[in-house]
């Protein structure tokens, strides 16, 4: 199988990486050999090697800066993927694309499941909903995955941030009325691979597979519960901070306005992907604590 991989110095790139190179010939691009900023610039990358697979892990996901950085954030988002959808179709190939949460308003009362309607409430959500709705039109064989709270030892999240904060500060203010997943990228990588190995085997068959997932890891929390759950982490190996869980204050959306508006309720049923791929997925707690345990194993705690 040749795969093409989009992305590959992204927290979740970075991981296919790995994942992706036991499953065959692979070929992994960042931004200086393929730039989404000029979707067109990507059509010759992809005739010249002619891959089976194209797994697209680039995204602009600054979600705050996209709000007044929209054209680049479309481009990035909605335009690019559309292209690799569009040449991926000619080669007959399969996209494996990953998409939001944030597609959604956060207004239901349950996990969401991939039938529901969208309704993005940032640029960024719009621009990854567009980029699906592109890639669901060239009739690609594909799999968008929509994940949610994506963190990795390698890239920049919110639980690195939260510990470089704890270093800092003695109390630190953490939105508590947010419901979502906290998803690996380890786990993401494992699991496209996994499909990957599926899509394989079943030949053919493996067209009915074509589809949207939701995509993330098990259980539910807040942000507030999520920090406090990696501050004692951390502490249990050994780190030195400021401020311990119980500094971690809970505090409401509006008292922390930001430019773009997050769903309330980001938690996503994955039962689809689970019962598509035969796969179980562990809960949020367990790859948080292995990055927590990688980063105390490199010293960066
Ligand atoms: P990262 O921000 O870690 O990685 C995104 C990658 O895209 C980076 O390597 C970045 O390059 C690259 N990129 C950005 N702009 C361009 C461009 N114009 N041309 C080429 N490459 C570009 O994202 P994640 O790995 O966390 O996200 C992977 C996927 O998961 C994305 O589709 C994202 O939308 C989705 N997702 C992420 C969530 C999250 O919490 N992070 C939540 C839900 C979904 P560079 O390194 O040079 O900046």
């Amino acid at each position: 199988m040749k795969i093409l991989l989009l992305g590959k110095d992204g927290q979740v790139g970075w991981e296919l990486q790995r994942t992706l190179a036991l499953l065959g010939e692979l070929r992994a691009y960042g931004r200086s050999e393929a730039d989404f900023g000029d979707p067109d610039s990507l059509r010759g990358l992809m005739r010249d090697f002619a891959p089976d697979v194209i797994v697209n892990a680039a995204a602009y996901t600054a979600v705050d800066k996209a709000e007044s950085d929209q054209q680049a954030a479309h481009a990035c988002n909605t335009v690019a993927p559309g292209v690799l959808a569009e040449e991926a179709a000619t080669l007959g190939a399969w996209l494996v694309h990953y998409s939001t949460d944030y597609v959604f308003d956060g207004s239901k009362e349950g996990a969401w499941v991939e039938t529901d309607a969208v309704n993005p409430l940032s640029v960024y959500g719009r621009t990854k909903y567009d980029g699906e709705e592109r890639i669901r039109a060239s009739g690609v064989r594909h799999l968008i995955l929509r994940t949610s709270w994506v963190f990795a030892p390698r890239g920049g999240n919110f639980a690195k941030s939260i510990l470089r904060q704890a270093k800092d500060h003695e109390i630190l203010n953490v939105v508590a009325d947010q419901h979502g997943a906290p998803t690996g990228a380890e786990l993401l990588a494992d699991a496209t691979a996994l499909a990957l190995h599926r899509i394989a085997a079943l030949g053919g068959e493996a067209r009915n597979l074509s589809g949207t997932y939701h995509l993330a890891a098990s259980g539910s929390t807040t942000w507030h519960a999520y920090a406090r759950h990696v501050l004692a982490q951390a502490q249990a190996h050994g780190a030195v901070l400021k401020a311990g869980p119980e500094a971690a204050q809970p505090i409401a959306s509006r008292a922390f306005p930001t430019p773009a508006v997050r769903p309330a309720n980001s938690r996503l049923d994955c039962s689809k992907f689970c019962t598509s791929f035969g796969l179980v997925l562990p809960d949020w707690r367990y790859h948080v604590d292995r990055m927590i345990a990688e980063l105390s194993a490199q010293g960066n705690l």
